[in-house]
């Protein structure tokens, strides 16, 4: 197995191959636990990040979005679109890549595909979340939305948060199916469901995680009952949410970073002021998570830069020693760093 490059240059690739065998390599359950834990203590040094609304670039159908963030020391940044209309043209609603590297030479250190591992983080983050938010000994989630990232949060709620049955619905049979078969054999609980009622009955944690380019109302006020924890995941964009407003005025709300999330969250049903709680604030032990057993926490995700900063951090420090990933020649790397025309030069023929 080939060591890091020691040229450079030569900046290691991980393909979307790479990071399947890498995933399979670690285990994804235990991966799930690694990558929860590294984001984890990222938001306990939350104050060390540079912080800024995710920049983003809206069409009728979709959006573009760069996601930077740096600690002084490394610095990262995510490329990633969002469009509900391409399964229906058999693409990716969601897919990234992205890039890690050093603050003191401004060298690139790792180039990454980050479809997968928008799905890892993003699950990671909604588990590590739930584990200080949800109600103690849940055990049952209904996961709403069983399209691309849902299977991967199924699994983060079972490594981390200890949940053993999950009740699926989706408004498209054949997605719901597909994450039932995806999750067989896989030590859980698996119940397919025929309405969104349904698959809340019994269950503790409530992830939405459907895809529309508008208000969507995926969960009305009458469905949600007393001490659950919602994970939404879907709503991340102006104009695009899940819940109904009357959840919000019920719920005590978790956000990642406000300026974010009070552009592409659900809290944007509201009105500005509404009291939120930063979810870094309750890792570190400054604000309260859940207090009571019949109140509702709501965990508004959007999904925030530092998220993708971890991930990126830990895949460069998993790959070390391993063959998943390949240089990459990204970098012009002249002898003399003045002659940049001349090794051009050189180059002819
Ligand atoms: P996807 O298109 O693969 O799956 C979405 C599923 O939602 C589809 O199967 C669709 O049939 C279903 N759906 C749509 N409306 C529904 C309804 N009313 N009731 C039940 N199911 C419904 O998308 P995906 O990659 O799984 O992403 C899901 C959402 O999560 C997207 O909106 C995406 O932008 C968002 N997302 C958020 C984060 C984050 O960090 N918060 C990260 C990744 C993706």
């Amino acid at each position: 197995m080939p060591p890091l490059p020691s040229n450079l240059a030569m900046v290691p690739f991980v393909s979307v191959e790479h990071m399947m065998g890498l995933v399979h390599h670690i285990g994804i359950e235990r991966l799930l636990q690694d990558l929860a834990a590294e984001i984890e203590s990222d938001f306990k040094r939350w104050e060390s990040f540079d912080k800024t609304p995710r920049v983003a670039s809206h069409s009728p159908v979709g959006v573009i979005e760069l996601m930077p963030t740096s600690d002084g020391e490394m610095y990262g940044f995510k490329y990633v679109n969002g469009h509900p209309k391409n399964t229906k043209e058999g693409l990716q609603t969601v897919t990234a890549f992205g890039l890690l590297s050093d603050v003191d030479t401004g060298y690139p250190k790792l180039l990454t595909e980050m479809t997968l591992l928008t799905a890892l983080r993003t699950a990671a983050t909604s588990a590590m979340a739930a584990k200080h938010l949800a109600p103690e000994g849940a055990n049952c989630m209904a996961m709403i939305g069983n399209g691309a990232q849902a299977e991967f949060q199924c699994l983060a709620f079972k490594a981390v948060c200890g949940i053993g049955t999950v009740r699926l619905y989706d408004i498209d049979p054949v997605a719901t199916e597909k994450a039932a078969r995806n999750l067989a054999d896989r030590g859980l609980t698996v119940v397919s469901c025929k309405s969104s009622e349904e698959a809340m009955e019994g269950a503790e944690i409530i992830t939405t995680c459907t895809a529309d380019k508008q208000y969507a109302t995926i969960l009305t006020d009458n469905m949600v009952g007393p001490g659950v924890h919602i994970n939404a995941i879907g709503g991340d964009c102006p104009g695009k949410t899940e819940l109904h407003r009357d959840i919000l005025l019920r719920s005590d709300i978790f956000v990642e970073y406000p300026p974010q999330t009070l552009i592409e969250g659900e809290i944007q049903q509201l009105e500005k002021g509404h009291p939120t709680t930063e979810l870094w604030q309750v890792i570190t032990g400054r604000q309260e998570g859940r207090k009571d057993a019949r109140q509702i926490t709501l965990f508004d995700s959007v999904g925030f830069a530092i998220e993708d900063f971890s991930a990126l951090r830990y895949i460069h420090r998993a790959i070390q020693g391993t063959g998943f990933y390949a240089d990459l020649d990204l970098l012009a790397d002249p002898d003399d760093p003045r002659d940049l025309f001349g090794m051009l030069t050189r180059a002819k023929g």
